[in-house]
């Protein structure tokens, strides 16, 4: 388990982190940004967000592994929601999972930006409203929702860092949790990306 929490690292450090090792697990950009290389399940934050569907009652990919990890009850609260909009998020309890929260959001099948920042609009308000001073993202829809990975990072970038300028007090931490290696190939390669995360991440 990562322990999201307690790490801290100065500006020279992190940016020596940033352009070294493409195996680095965990990336640390300040206090308030990070980059995570594994399984969302496993981090100790106050809210996971989840890739979820419609119905919000399970599915393949980050889900299954979310409801597997949280056990049966997640279930059961999630068939209580009644579904959930795509571009909208609801909050459930963590259960079995080391965070205390679920946020689940459901994204969009291919590539449509207003929805896709939507997801992430919708899932960190509902963390302010709920006092989750932690979160960590996974890549929304670009596993089998088929969101190109390149083209969700630039959706993903602007909208967390105008949410985090609105609520410049909200937020202790946010995680980017990176699970398939071309998400860790492109958070490394491409400079824009480097470059933002680590503005937003002085920023704020
Ligand atoms: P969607 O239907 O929104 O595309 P997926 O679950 O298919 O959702 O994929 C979203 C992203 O989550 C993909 O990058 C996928 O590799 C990743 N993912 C799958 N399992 C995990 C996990 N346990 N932890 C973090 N990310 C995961």
């Amino acid at each position: 388990k990562y322990m999201i929490n307690k790490v801290q690292v100065g500006q020279n450090e992190t940016a020596k982190m940033l352009y070294g090792s493409v195996y680095n697990p965990s990336i640390h950009l300040n206090s308030k940004i990070s980059v995570v290389i594994g399984d969302i399940t496993t981090l100790e934050v106050d809210a996971i967000v989840n890739a979820a569907n419609n119905s919000l009652l399970g599915g393949g990919g980050v889900d299954g592994a979310i409801h597997r990890a949280a056990g049966h009850s997640l279930y059961q609260e999630c068939r209580a929601l009644g579904g959930c909009d795509t571009g909208d998020a609801k909050i459930t309890a963590g259960y079995h999972l080391p965070a205390r929260y679920v946020i689940h959001t459901v994204g969009p099948m291919g590539e449509k930006p207003s929805l896709l920042e939507s997801c992430y609009r919708r899932s960190l308000q509902t963390a302010v409203d709920n006092n989750v001073r932690t979160i960590a993202f996974p890549c929304i829809s670009t596993g089998v929702y088929g969101y190109p990975n390149d083209a969700a990072v630039k959706v993903v970038l602007p909208i967390i860092r105008t949410m985090l300028e609105a609520n410049p007090d909200a937020f202790d931490r946010v995680v980017f949790c990176l699970f398939l290696q071309v998400d860790i190939d492109l958070y490394h390669k491409i400079q824009e990306i480097q470059e933002t995360l680590y503005y937003i991440s002085q920023g704020a």
